[in-house]
Parts: structure tokens; C-alpha cells; sequence
């Protein structure tokens, strides 16, 4: 189908949740590349929402999943699943996790972690002890209970009522947090970089403050690392660069690298609070996804992925700080860790560079009117990093 054709259908029956979409289709990709219908290369530094950790048709994950489509795609976890339990072993042996349960998105992911915490305070005994504290921007997914932890009321104002029992407090704002946290909270959730919300890093020393406050009123800590997590920074997981050790913390953009999957992971004796029945899914951990899973983990260690996570983080931010040194007058401030990094601009024209962008051949993405986010490819070179500062230095 040409995009017209594509376009038009889309007007014509699909739900009218994303509006008018940049009017782009793509094809196929390669490494950090896309083309489009038209067969116009693109280089992507959008990386699929933070989804495409290798990139486009990594072969050896396009030999994986092929060769375990043609043996079995689901079974249901009425039966033991060979993949499922090998990526839970694999997620356990390279994190603070005991325990994992795979579903199929980030939002179900932290649907999970928010019953995982209420129940686990449930059967310890304290029956009013189900508040959980987030942060105000945050994002934690679109479902009813991820909403209602979402600090963004743009997300929540046409469904309320909310879940109630959700606090939000400022970012950073030590006197918030103290005051919010009490003997009723079950949990603190956070992510420790937020992403929708524009690139903001927590501060150490207010990461140091939750965890403290978590032990003080025996509320269990849940970091939320959809986007941060597998290398994204640079580590395996953005809890590392803290030296924090979450009860619970769930994953799912990089983890499938492409494919739907969501997992939550906890120490063992919080996970235990799940018995039979407590919890559960149907699509969730099935042949398919976990073979991505793995696959997509041995790929991260097999080819150095987080050092060049890391390497290319510090690179990318250099190049952008001296962009800005150049440009004082245009850019505000460039922030993140790794590959995570968001370019805040001093006027609301964040649509009309990344537009510029687009037509220059990159993909990027806003967050408002004043932000640029980049999220690329995790195996991205200097190169590529090259021909993107000469195109934003040409947009802005
Ligand atoms: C993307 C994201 C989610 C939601 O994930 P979905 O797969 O869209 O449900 C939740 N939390 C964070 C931090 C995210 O970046």
C-alpha cells in the first residue's frame, strides 16, 4: 500500500488515539536505519520508543525468532515454558531480583508491581496499609491502576474517578516526599529517570531519602525501569547507577526488542506474596517473547552493547554540550545518562525542529513544546552521532 492509501484507511478505521501521525510509513530497517515507502533512509534516534535496542533486523535476532516461530509461538502457562524459565534465570543471575513474572506491556508490568505491593502488605497483616507514593510528571502506563500512579493529569482527567489511594509528590522535594510517606504506604514508585515526562533524573541524594523512608515506614520500593532498564544508561539497569536495590522493578520497552513483553521482577520475599491464583495472564512469557527475551540479552552481552551504551552516552552528550556552548541563545540545557537524553530548548519550537529533522532524514522525538528526546539504537556509532549534530546544528 502506498501512504495515501495507508493514510486513509487508518482515518477510516482505526481509533482516533494518535491524531494526525507523522506521515511516514516504514518498510524496513536495518542497524540504526529505517526506509520508508517511498524508500527514503531514515536514521532513527527514536529507536521505537526506546523499543529497538539493537536496532532493525539484528540477524541474530531475526534467526532466533525465526527459528522459534517455526517450532512454537504460545502454549499457554498451564504448561512449564523452556524460555520463560531460562529468561527469568537470566534476569535473576544479572540483577537484585529473586523472582520474575513476564507479561506483555509496561503498563501491565506495573499493574503487576502495585498488586504485587498491596498484597504483599495485605498478608503481612496490615490491612490499611495499601497507599503507594509517585512522583508528579511520572509516567507508569494507561491502564486504569497505571493511570491513576501516573502523575500527569492530562492522561488522567477523562477518566476519573481514579484508583483512588495514589500520592504525588514533586520530584526532588525532599519536605513533599516526608510528608506523604506514612504507616499506610505499601510503596514508593519511581522512575529514576523520567522519560515521558521530559528526560529528568532524580537527584542521589532524593533517591537516598525514598529508600530511607521506605525503611522507616516499611513500604517496599518500586522502580519503574520500562525505559531505563536493559542499557539504556549504560548499566543493565538506571537502579545500578544509584547503588539502590529495589524490592520490585519491572521492565518492557528494550527487553523483547521489538516483540510485546513485560516482566516484574522482585526479591523473593516480597515475590512470594503471590500464591496460585493471586495473579496471572494468558499471552504473558509464551515461547515467542521469551526467546526474544534471551535472545535479546545474550546479543546485549555477547557484543559489548553496554559499554558502547555508555561510550557513546558520553560522547553524544559532549557533542551536544558543545552545540549548546555554540548556541546559548537556542538550547537551554541537555540532560540524561547513557542513552537517555533529552535537549530542552529556550523557545517552544521543539515540533518544528524535529520536523526539520524529519525532513533531514532523523527521527526524534518532544516531549511538550521546549523538549527534544533521543533514545536511539543502543549500537550506535560516532558516526551516526556525527551526522546527527551537523543536522540539529542546520535545524536549530
Ligand atoms: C513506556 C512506559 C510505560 C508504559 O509501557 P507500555 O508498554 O506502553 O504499557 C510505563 N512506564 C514507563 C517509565 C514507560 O516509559
Amino acid at each position: 500500500m502506498n501512504l495515501e492509501t495507508i493514510i486513509s484507511k487508518d482515518k477510516l478505521y482505526y481509533m482516533n488515539t494518535y491524531g494526525d501521525r507523522i506521515p511516514v510509513s516504514f518498510s524496513y530497517g536495518k542497524g540504526i536505519n529505517l526506509w520508508d515507502t517511498d524508500d527514503n533512509k531514515y536514521y532513527d534516534f527514536l529507536g521505537g520508543i526506546a523499543v529497538n535496542a539493537l536496532g532493525y533486523s539484528h540477524p541474530k535476532l531475526v534467526k532466533a525468532l525465526h527459528t522459534q516461530i517455526e517450532k512454537l509461538i504460545h502454549t499457554s502457562n498451564l504448561y512449564y515454558v523452556s524460555s520463560q524459565a531460562h529468561l527469568a534465570e537470566m534476569l535473576v543471575n544479572n540483577s537484585c531480583a529473586e523472582k520474575v513474572f513476564f507479561c506483555n506491556s509496561g503498563a501491565e508490568a506495573n499493574e503487576g508491581a502495585i498488586k504485587l505491593a498491596r498484597i504483599y502488605s495485605r498478608k503481612k497483616g496490615f490491612e490499611s496499609k495499601y497507599e503507594i507514593v509517585t512522583l508528579k510528571n511520572s509516567f507508569h502506563g494507561r491502564t486504569l491502576a497505571t493511570l491513576a500512579a501516573t502523575g500527569q493529569e492530562k492522561y488522567q482527567n477523562p477518566y476519573t474517578p481514579l484508583l483512588p489511594s495514589f500520592k504525588h509528590v514533586t520530584m526532588n522535594n525532599m519536605q513533599e516526599l516526608e510528608e506523604a510517606v506514612s504507616d499506610k504506604t505499601c510503596a514508593i514508585m519511581i522512575e529514576l529517570i523520567q522519560g515521558e515526562g521530559g528526560v529528568h533524573p532524580l537527584s542521589p541524594d532524593y533517591v537516598k531519602k525514598i529508600v530511607e523512608l521506605c525503611e522507616k515506614w516499611n513500604a517496599l520500593l518500586i522502580v519503574d525501569e520500562i525505559q531505563t532498564g536493559v542499557g539504556r544508561t549504560g548499566k543493565l539497569f538506571a537502579y545500578e547507577h544509584y547503588d539502590i536495590q529495589p524490592d520490585i522493578f519491572t521492565l518492557a520497552k528494550a527487553l523483547g526488542g521489538g516483540v510485546p513483553i513485560g516482566a516484574l521482577c522482585a526479591k523473593k520475599e516480597v515475590a512470594s506474596s503471590f500464591e496460585p491464583g493471586d495473579h496471572g495472564t494468558t499471552f504473558g512469557g509464551n515461547p515467542l517473547a521469551c526467546t526474544a527475551g534471551l535472545t535479546v540479552l545474550n546479543i546485549i552481552f555477547q557484543e559489548h552493547v553496554l559499554e558502547n551504551a555508555d561510550k557513546m552516552g558520553h560522547y553524544f552528550m559532549e557533542q551536544l554540550i558543545k552545540l549548546k556552548n555554540s548556541k546559548p541563545e537556542v538550547i537551554a540545557e541537555v540532560r540524561g545518562m547513557g542513552l537517555i537524553i533529552g535537549i530542552e530548548l529556550k523557545n517552544d519550537i521543539a515540533k518544528e525542529v524535529s520536523n526539520k529533522m524529519l525532513n533531514k532524514g532523523f527521527l526524534i522525538g518532544t516531549v511538550g513544546s521546549k523538549i527534544l528526546r533521543l533514545l536511539p539504537p543502543l549500537i550506535i556509532d560516532k558516526d551516526d552521532i556525527d551526522l546527527f549534530i551537523m543536522a540539529l546544528d542546520g535545524s536549530l
